[in-house]
């Protein structure tokens, strides 16, 4: 089969749950058997989001060749199990730098460089590029922001490009908001029709509309948007408030979402059938959970999407064990050495957080040892293990002033160092130690255990690491390193077998972690609470 296009976009506001929505079509078209990718379009002009603040944008995520992305590519891939590359998110920044580069280049011998067609050209080429691969029966394409942006304006413009180009291999869905006027006691369609009006007078008319709302929404009123929206009535589908993201592609294979876009591109939904089987029994597991985990997240990003990925495995790994975990954020900016037990002792597990610059490490410290002391299920993940590490120099190697030479250059004790790669690096963007490594584990281990195999690969994204020097030191007080890049011998994993399960490691398991291949690890920490 050729490759056919879709296109989501949203109106009215933003964090209406596009990337759930594009997650949750190609899951249902992965299901019926399809080859599908999904990409994801951002405005803004960074040239990827490794150097935002996570206030900005929550949650970087990283591929496994290396990319820092938007966190959408981690609902995509935690919802098909698909992993996705560099080529699935393109931002303004990118586009922009491809054709500045072009142009030093001469690449466009003398003429004037233009938003349009030079900036189109180069959106189209990319929004083009995973599809002429010949991998893909659809490439499904989010475009981040909303309908209105200035900002947005020549990735919608490329659209309308697209898809009179492409005539019936291109969809357009288009995901608004119906708010509810409560002193009113009303529904409101009025900003679908502006959005929708919006879209037309950019020369785009959607075919699918996806209307976002807290509540279930009345029929006549989904046939009063289609109406005024020139969009079919079987193409206009509700997406209400739900209890978790999981169950959005239920809804929509409810009200035939998939079956409106094969029929769009005329194919016949009847040749092939979605069968949502495992994810069903997830979603059965999820619901029938006897048993709520109580686990604390030390950090010091107080948002919700901040450490998304880390929720999403954690709460993947509960419902495999007939569980639903529920989180506690323990600021570790506000933990001291009086309240670090009250609070930790709440909790049946603790994750210490990734993270970047000094401010809440010494909280951080105090949990890490509050939970080696006390034997609580530990789970340090990159400077959570860099926290781990340098709270046991402090304190079983006797080093008072050991230390990460992030927090502190000057340290005779930096247990954690700056890599021998990073030393000379000034840029920030896109330059730490990214993506997939190799990493051989210790035999008889916690994490050659959880794993059941000795040789895996896991994403980083960090610049420093264990130093070496004091290895000895570790392992003869206590402290056992359990995993090694098989390349450079840098340590990748620690743990602390006195312990149940004390276990740090440098790279980010959470991005792996899908709804039907929950990750080992998560696995084996959410086993040691349950075993308790
Ligand atoms: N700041 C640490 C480093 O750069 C850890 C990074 C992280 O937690 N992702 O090594």
């Amino acid at each position: 089969m050729h490759t056919r296009y879709i296109f989501v976009t949203g109106g009215v506001v933003s964090s209406l749950g596009k990337g759930i929505i594009s997650a949750s079509l190609g899951k249902l078209l992965q299901a019926r058997g399809y080859r599908i990718t999904i990409q994801k379009y951002d405005p803004y002009i960074n040239i990827d989001p490794g150097t935002l603040n996570p206030y900005e944008h929550g949650e970087c995520y990283v591929t496994i060749d290396g990319q820092e992305t938007d966190l959408d590519l981690g609902h995509y891939e935690r919802f098909t199990g698909i992993q996705t590359t560099r080529a699935n998110n393109v931002t303004t920044g990118r586009i922009y730098q491809n054709v500045m580069e072009r142009e030093r280049r001469g690449g466009y011998l003398g003429r004037t460089i233009q938003v349009i067609p030079h900036i189109t050209d180069e959106i189209k080429r990319n929004m083009k590029a995973l599809g002429d691969t010949g991998k893909y029966d659809f490439i499904i394409t989010e475009i981040g922001g909303t309908i209105g942006d200035i900002e947005s304006l020549p990735f919608l413009e490329a659209i309308r490009q697209l898809r009179w180009e492409l005539q019936q291999d291109a969809v357009c869905i288009h995901l608004t908001y119906v708010p509810f006027i409560a002193a009113a006691g009303e529904l409101k369609t009025k900003p679908t029709q502006h959005s929708v009006n919006n879209l037309q007078s950019l020369g785009i008319q959607p075919d699918i509309l996806v209307l976002r709302a807290e509540h279930e929404l009345p029929r006549p009123l989904m046939d009063k948007v289609s109406s005024f929206c020139n969009v079919a009535k079987d193409c206009v589908v509700q997406s209400p408030d739900l209890p978790s993201i999981y169950e959005v592609p239920v809804k929509m294979q409810e009200q035939g979402l998939d079956t409106a876009v094969l029929r769009k591109f005329g194919i016949n939904p009847n040749d092939t059938h979605a069968d949502l089987g495992p994810w069903l029994t997830f979603l059965g597991k999820r619901k029938n959970a006897e048993r709520t985990l109580r686990i604390g997240l030390v950090g010091k990003y107080d948002l919700q999407d901040a450490y998304i990925s880390i929720h999403e495995a954690l709460s993947h790994a509960a419902a495999y064990h007939d569980c639903r975990a529920a989180f506690t954020f323990i600021n570790s900016e506000h933990l001291t050495p009086r309240n670090v037990a009250q609070q930790i002792s709440q909790c049946d597990g603790i994750i210490i957080c990734p993270g970047f610059g000094t401010r809440g490490i010494e909280g951080k410290i105090l949990a890490a040892q509050y939970c080696r002391e006390h034997n609580v299920p530990t789970f340090g993940i990159c400077l959570g293990m860099q926290i781990m590490v340098i709270e046991f120099a402090r304190n079983v190697l006797h080093l008072p002033d050991a230390n990460s030479r992030e927090m502190d250059e000057n340290t005779p004790n930096n247990v954690i160092d700056i890599m021998e790669e990073q030393k000379h690096i000034t840029n920030m963007g896109g330059t730490m130690r990214l993506g997939g490594y190799e990493c051989q584990l210790v035999k008889d281990s916690k994490l050659y255990q959880a794993y059941g195999e000795d040789k895996i690969v896991e994403r980083h994204r960090h610049r420093y690491e264990f130093n070496n020097d004091f290895r000895h030191d570790f392992e003869a007080t206590g402290m056992r390193c359990v995993g090694f890049n098989p390349q450079n011998g840098l340590v990748e994993a620690v743990e602390v077998p006195a312990n149940d399960w004390y276990v740090g490691v440098q790279y980010h398991p959470e991005y792996s972690s899908t709804v039907l291949r929950p990750h080992a690890l998560f696995m084996s920490f959410i086993d040691e609470i349950v075993r308790r």
